[in-house]
């Protein structure tokens, strides 16, 4: 699909929106989000605008699942002691910005974090 003029990803994707790059590969950028449920909190986004992972074309399953490795290994070195991968689909499942993420959320042992879906 092509880029969406009016997505916020996209526009950040083609950094017209400035964002802290924590990591990026040829498909795949990683930046904070901006309401970070834990510290560390980042998203992990297509550079292309697909809406949601049935849109994602599933060779670059391999790619993301590289760049997720390397964000959590950067975030594990920074002290967290875990992370959750999480990804809402469609708005029932509480997905807000229709270009498909990734939320990774770095976690500590007692941290009293609990997720919460739509
Ligand atoms: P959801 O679509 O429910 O998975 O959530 C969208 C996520 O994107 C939320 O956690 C927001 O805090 C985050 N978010 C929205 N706009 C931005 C932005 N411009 N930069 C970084 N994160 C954002
Ligand atoms: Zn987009």
């Amino acid at each position: 699909m092509a880029d969406n003029n009016e997505c916020i990803f996209c526009r950040i994707a083609r950094k017209e929106v400035k964002v802290e790059v924590i990591e990026e590969s040829e498909n795949f950028l990683a930046f904070p989000d901006a309401n970070p449920i834990s510290e560390g909190h980042t998203l992990i986004i297509p550079k292309k605008h697909f809406a949601n992972i049935m849109d994602l074309p599933s060779d670059l399953g391999s790619e993301i699942v590289g760049l997720i490795k390397r964000v959590a290994e950067k975030r594990i070195k920074e002290g967290a002691e875990g992370f959750n991968l999480l990804m809402n689909n469609f708005e029932a499942a509480g997905q807000v910005i229709l270009h498909a993420h990734l939320h990774l959320i770095p976690r500590k042992k007692g941290d009293k974090i609990r997720l919460k879906t739509a």
